[in-house]
């Protein structure tokens, strides 16, 4: 279906624009961290956009490609981010295996969907410096310009820049969770690396959305 194909589409430009970012992800990572956020960014991604098309290819709906991918996701990349990458977009499939479409309306209720399987398993609030302190605001961003009238395109271009402000301003937080914690310290004036993957993804798939 179109739908389908979109999700491959979007899937494959995330693991591009990740494959790229790799060693950069991985440099913001080795600062407080354990330096594999961009080998595990890039994993999980190449892992999902493969199942992805494969679904996509066996004839599937946007819904269960989407599925695929979060599965592939969850198994390949391994690490925390790994983990809440992976139930975020299987939580984005159970949005659209009830409204296999990619109106506005949904878009909003995936994110939103994505957003709380992340704090649901992560235990993240914003103000932890992680990878909430830029889905927050995307998403709220998201849910305002849509009922402002907005098209999908600029509502999500416009959550995307929000995310990408958000994630630059982690640099103030010290981590309160995850690997970075213990070097808290050392971590200041530089952003949390799963917040900058975030806003770097919302805006490559701002970037690709129709
Ligand atoms: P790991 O920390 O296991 O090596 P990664 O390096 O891939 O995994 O990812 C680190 C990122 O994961 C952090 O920068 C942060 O954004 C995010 N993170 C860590 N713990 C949590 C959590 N509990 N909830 C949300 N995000 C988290
Ligand atoms: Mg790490
Ligand atoms: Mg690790």
């Amino acid at each position: 279906t179109a739908a389908s194909v979109l999700a491959v589409e979007l899937f494959e430009a995330v693991d591009r624009m990740l494959t790229q970012a790799e060693s950069a992800l991985g440099d913001l990572d080795a600062i407080a961290g354990d330096g594999d956020h961009g080998i595990g960014m890039a994993r999980g991604a190449r892992a999902a956009a493969q199942a992805a098309r494969r679904r996509a290819e066996s004839g599937s709906g946007i819904g269960a490609v989407t599925l695929a991918a979060g599965e592939a996701w969850a198994e390949e990349a391994g690490g925390t981010s790994g983990a809440l990458w992976g139930a975020a977009i299987c939580a984005v499939s159970s949005t659209l295996l009830r409204s296999a479409d990619l109106s506005s309306a949904t878009a909003v209720q995936a994110v939103d969907a994505a957003l709380a399987a992340m704090q649901s398993l992560g235990k993240a609030e914003p103000g932890d410096k992680t990878m909430v302190d830029s889905f927050v605001p995307f998403a709220v961003t998201l849910r305002q310009e849509m009922a402002a009238g907005k098209t999908l395109e600029h509502a999500w271009q416009a959550a995307a820049a929000a995310a990408t402000s958000a994630a630059a301003a982690t640099a103030e937080l010290r981590p309160n969770l995850g690997r970075a914690r213990p070097l808290a310290e050392r971590s200041l004036g530089h952003p949390d690396p799963g917040a900058v993957s975030l806003a770097m993804i919302a805006s490559t798939i701002g970037e690709n959305i129709k």
